[in-house]
C-alpha cells in the first residue's frame, strides 16, 4: 500500500479523504498468524496495448514473492494459478453507485480541468493530518525537488509538491506504449481511485497483477512519496468486501518492465534485466503482502524493513538493504500485526448492497 502508490490505500482513505469521518470503519478480520499456510487467490489482470511480463517472469515473481514473505515474515504463501483477465471486464466488477461518489476524488490531469489549488491544499491536509515536520519532509525529499527550492512552511511544500506532481505527472503523458500511442490514454485505467474502489464489488482475487501502469492525481490522500514521482503507484492494498483478509493487493508491473528515460531516471540510471525486474518486483510485492496478511504499517526509514516504502523508484536499492533479522515482527509499532487494519466506507458497502 502506499498511501496512495506505495500502498495503503486504507490508510489513505482513513485520513485523507473528504468524506464523512464516522462512515469510514475499521475492518474486524483478524491479521494471520506467523507460521501459518496460507492460500492467496492471483488474477493478472491485462491490458493487450502494453507491454506486459512472459509467463516465466511470472513464475520468478511469484517465487521471489513467496521466499521474501517467508524470510521477513514466517508466513508460507501458496499461490493459485493466476488467470488472466481482460482490464475492461475487472473494471466492470467495480460497483457503479461506487465508482460515481468517488469520481469528485480524481484531478483531471487529461482534459486540464483540474484543480491545482485544491490538489496543494489536500497535500497540506494529509501532510497536517499525519504530523509531518517539515523538517523531516524535507530530508525525504530535497534530493528530489527542483534546485534551489526551500520552502519555509508545511504550505510552501505542499505547494511545491502539487507543482512537482503535476509537471512530472506531465513527462508520464509523453511515454508510448508499443503501438506508439501514449501510455495514459483516454481510459480510467490509470486512475488509482479506481483500483482502490474495486474491492467494494465482488472481487475473487486476493493479488491482482497488471500490466497497467497506474499514474494519477487525487485530491485527496497524496503524500510526498506519490507526489514527487509524478503520481505513480507500484501498488496498494486496499479494502476488499468479500476476500478473506479484508484486503486485496493490486500489483502494476509497469515500473519495473518500463524502459523509458522517465522510468530509468526515477530508478537511479538503472535498468533491469528481465530476470531481474522479475525478481525484484516479486520482493517488492512482499510489501503489499505484509499489508495484506500481518497488517503491518509503515516504518519509515528503517532501511531493513520489508515495509519500508521504496524511494522513487529505485527498487534494486530496496532489495539489497532489505535484510529480515533487522526488522523483526513485533520490533516497532509499524511492525506489529493488526497495526494497520483494513478500513472501509460504510455508505459504500451499503450503496452495493442495494444493487
Ligand atoms: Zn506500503
Amino acid at each position: 500500500m502506499q498511501s496512495k502508490y506505495l500502498c495503503l490505500g486504507i490508510v489513505l482513505l482513513l485520513l485523507g479523504c473528504g468524506e464523512e469521518r464516522n462512515d469510514w470503519q475499521k475492518s474486524s478480520v483478524v491479521p494471520v498468524k506467523p507460521g501459518s499456510t496460507v492460500q492467496i487467490r492471483v488474477a493478472q489482470a491485462v491490458n493487450p496495448r502494453l507491454p506486459r511480463m512472459s509467463p516465466g517472469q511470472i513464475q520468478i515473481m511469484l517465487a521471489s514473492a513467496q521466499l521474501t514473505v517467508l524470510k521477513n515474515f514466517g508466513v508460507y504463501v501458496e499461490f493459485t494459478e493466476a488467470p488472466e483477465i481482460g482490464i475492461d471486464q475487472l473494471f466492470a466488477l467495480i460497483p457503479p453507485s461506487v465508482k460515481e461518489a468517488r469520481l469528485e476524488s480524481i484531478y483531471d490531469f487529461k482534459s486540464g480541468s483540474g484543480d491545482k489549488q485544491k490538489l496543494a491544499a489536500g497535500i497540506l491536509t494529509t501532510l497536517t493530518e499525519r504530523g509531518t515536520k517539515l523538517k523531516d519532509a524535507l530530508a525525504f525529499a530535497a534530493p528530489y525537488l527542483p534546485t534551489g527550492a526551500n520552502p519555509q512552511d508545511l504550505k510552501a511544500l505542499s505547494d511545491l509538491l502539487a507543482n512537482t506532481m503535476l509537471e512530472r505527472l506531465e513527462q508520464w503523458r509523453h511515454v508510448n506504449a508499443p503501438d506508439g500511442t501514449p501510455v495514459l490514454d483516454a481510459s480510467p485505467y490509470n486512475e488509482w481511485v479506481y483500483w482502490d474502489t474495486l474491492g467494494y464489488g465482488k472481487l475473487p482475487y486476493d493479488v491482482v497483477i497488471t500490466n497497467q501502469f497506474v499514474a494519477s492525481a487525487e485530491y485527496y490522500g497524496v503524500d510526498i512519496h506519490s507526489a514527487i514521482r509524478g503520481g505513480v503507484t507500484v501498488g496498494t492494498t486496499s479494502y476488499s468486501r468479500t476476500g478473506k483478509y479484508g484486503s486485496y493487493v493490486f500489483w502494476s508491473t509497469f515500473p519495473f518492465s518500463d524502459n523509458s528515460e522517465a522510468s530509468i531516471s526515477m530508478r537511479g540510471n538503472d535498468q533491469y534485466s528481465a530476470a531481474d525486474a522479475a525478481e525484484l518486483s516479486g520482493a517488492y510485492l512482499a510489501h503489499e503482502i505484509g499489508h495484506l496478511l500481518l497488517q503491518l504499517g509503515h516504518p519509515f526509514g528503517q532501511k531493513a524493513c520489508v515495509m519500508n516504502p521504496v524511494s522513487m523508484l529505485k527498487f534494486r536499492q530496496w532489495f539489497f538493504q532489505v535484510y529480515g533479522a533487522g526488522c523483526l515482527l513485533g520490533s516497532r509499532p509499524e511492525m506489529k500485526p493488526g497495526a494497520i487494519p483494513p478500513v472501509y466506507n460504510a455508505e459504500w458497502v451499503r450503496m452495493t448492497q442495494e444493487q
